[in-house]
């Protein structure tokens, strides 16, 4: 059975806000020498702003944002709801089937409205659909990144009609969170997002992670976390979507963080970390390794 000693460490982590699944979770925090995070949701505050609605040539700003809104209209994404709020404000309320609503995990929506195909997320996403990118959305998807903006094409029935951008706040927290854990020694701290590496880049400036990998997919986030383990680390994800999952399963440590986790990030986590200040990461290690000290 478990030592007293670990049990209290686990009543002391819930007390200080982490939830801790087992004992041997508790144990393999302590050891973390490395810690990856994701971005959307886990470094931003999650809450995006829709700021910009820029139809290609021909398409009308009202069509695009119909479009988006009826892709998004099924889905749980932090993207979905400032989408679905801007068209409701202009009066649009997209009526789709929602059994044909497809989440591409890390990429975007898709569904089908008024017999056409429509979709709302990446490049990738496009290519995957066999829709083709040309250098006018190309140039306009850069000059939004380059502001910060989260962006994603518009997709109607094989063409692309539009492109949207999102503002995201960073956490008040985050840059003092990553600053303690590099005061309690954790040697790697890298960002793993799913969103452009221009906007990854510019979050990264803004907490103190100068590692930032951008356009992954969850299974490219999984590649990552194994990377780091095969250089020696002992390396915690923290994460909050579905995309992180299953980098989340196959990190040492996973920790769902944020008061929006999904349910799919805390059920496959080991750690919960679901409200409060980010630097709760570092105090987690920092807790482990102390019970360890008084177990041994
Ligand atoms: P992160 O890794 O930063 O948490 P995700 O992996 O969830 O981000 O998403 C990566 C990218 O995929 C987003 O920046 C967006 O371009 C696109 N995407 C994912 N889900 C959606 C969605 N529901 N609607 C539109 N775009 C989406
Ligand atoms: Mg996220």
């Amino acid at each position: 059975s478990m030592p007293v000693s670990m049990v209290a460490g686990i009543g002391r982590a819930a007390r200080d806000g982490v939830l801790v699944k087992g004992g041997e979770h508790l144990e393999l925090v302590g050891k973390v020498t490395a810690v990856a995070f994701d971005k959307t949701g886990t470094l931003t505050v999650g809450a995006p702003r829709l700021v910009d609605v820029v139809p290609v040539e021909g398409a009308a700003e009202r069509d695009v944002l119909a479009v988006a809104a009826a892709a998004e209209s099924g889905s749980e994404h932090p993207l979905a709801a400032p989408i679905l709020a801007a068209a409701a404000a202009q009066g649009i309320v997209p009526s789709v089937d929602h059994g044909a609503f497809v989440h591409h995990a890390g990429a975007g929506v898709e569904t089908t409205f008024e017999g056409r195909t429509v979709a709302v997320g990446t490049t990738s996403l496009a290519a995957e659909l066999g829709v083709e990118v040309d250098a006018v959305v190309l140039d306009r998807l850069e000059q939004l990144r380059l502001a910060g903006r989260t962006s994603m094409v518009v997709i109607d029935d094989g063409t692309i009609v539009g492109v949207l951008g999102l503002a995201d706040e960073v956490r008040a927290d985050a840059a003092a969170g990553i600053e303690r854990l590099r005061d309690i020694g954790v040697e790697e701290i890298v960002m793993l997002t799913g969103d452009s590496q221009l906007v990854g880049d510019a979050v990264g400036r803004a907490v103190g992670i100068d590692r930032v990998r951008g356009d992954l997919s969850p299974e490219d986030k999984l590649a990552a976390i194994r990377e780091l383990q095969q250089r020696g680390h002992v390396v915690a994800m923290i994460g909050d979507g579905v995309n992180d999952a299953p980098a989340l399963a196959t990190a040492d440590v996973g920790i769902a963080f944020g008061g929006g986790a999904t349910a799919v990030a805390v059920e496959t986590a080991d750690v919960g970390i679901l409200s409060g200040h980010l630097a709760r990461v570092a105090t987690a290690i920092d807790l482990s390794r102390r019970t360890a000290r008084v177990v041994r």
